[in-house]
């Protein structure tokens, strides 16, 4: 497998406002986990006048953390990278505390699903952004431009957003600091995740800044890292069929050796939005409907 080089040296002080580089604050949540890392970091842009990305969980101690790091100051936009229930619920309470809108692309499914996601784990299903914004759109904000980059592939709704003129450009989940990304279907999508991979690498941005984990300084060799990645899974995929080794559950055992059993569901959800990519393109079919269960196997 291609070697991927996380940044797991990453440490926080829950409630504090971390200095993370100019103009650019840090307040980390406390919900660690085995999908958060230590937790949500909730960014503020610029000083006075500030953004924030991604207000985070709706734990109440992490809004009052937040909103007395700004004291003094004036939260004038909010801004959601995409729709999980760690990063887009809190926006609630700041907006009814401060006043402050939200910008997204949508709501959770936005990017797939019209009349919203069948069913979906750990989408925030309540959020609406107060103003919609679509790929290239450019916010005035924290006394700069912020450029809305549309990532869909993690959620359907995700954006990074990056900072006019400084090389950053904050990932949200799209790309992470310390671990791959889930891409669990329906709303996560491999095909469009692997063309938002390909996006960023064509994009040269100098810095990245994800929500969980510290900033990734040398990101052009990390996407193309992540790229291969993912082919290598799915040629780990197509190794499996070959074997007659047909289902996902099956696949997970030989391709994760040694995972944690709390990640194995995850696991197979990325297999599975893999298999929904490379059915599509044809070249593997299903015995039956393509389904989380289903059999598989290669095309001739
Ligand atoms: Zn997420």
């Amino acid at each position: 497998m291609a070697e991927l080089h996380f940044g797991r040296n990453y440490s926080c002080d829950y409630g504090a406002v971390e200095q993370v580089a100019p103009g650019i604050r840090r307040v980390t949540a406390r919900n660690p986990s085995k999908f958060t890392f230590k937790g949500t970091g909730t960014y503020i842009l610029g000083t006075g006048k500030v953004a924030v990305i991604d207000a985070g969980p709706d734990l109440p101690d992490h809004v009052d953390a937040l909103l007395s790091a700004l004291d003094g100051e004036e939260i004038t936009h909010q801004l959601i990278t995409h729709t999980h229930t760690d990063h887009s619920p809190a926006a609630a309470a700041v907006k009814k505390r401060t006043g402050a809108a939200t910008y997204g692309f949508g709501p959770h499914g936005a990017g797939r699903f019209p009349d919203g996601v069948p069913m979906e784990a750990g989408g925030d299903m309540d959020f609406v952004p107060d103003h919609t914004v679509a790929h290239g759109d450019i916010i005035e904000a924290a006394g700069t431009q912020i450029e809305c980059v549309h990532t869909p592939g993690h959620t359907s709704n995700h954006i990074c957003f990056a900072l006019a003129g400084s090389g950053a450009l904050f990932t949200g989940d799209h790309v992470m600091g310390w671990s791959t990304t889930v891409v669990s279907p329906p709303d996560g999508d491999m095909a469009a995740y692997m063309a938002s991979l390909e996006l960023l690498a064509s994009r040269g941005d100098k810095i990245y800044y994800p929500t969980h984990a510290g900033p990734i300084t040398d990101p052009t060799p990390y996407v193309a890292a992540l790229i291969e990645h993912r082919r290598e899974r799915e040629h780990q995929i197509m190794d499996c069929l070959g074997r007659g080794v047909g289902r996902i559950a099956d696949m997970v055992g030989e391709m994760y050796p040694g995972l944690d059993p709390e990640l194995v569901s995850a696991a197979g959800r990325s297999v599975f939005s893999h298999i929904i990519a490379m059915a599509e393109r044809g070249d593997i079919i299903a015995d039956g409907p393509i389904a989380a269960d289903g059999d598989y196997r290669k095309v001739n």
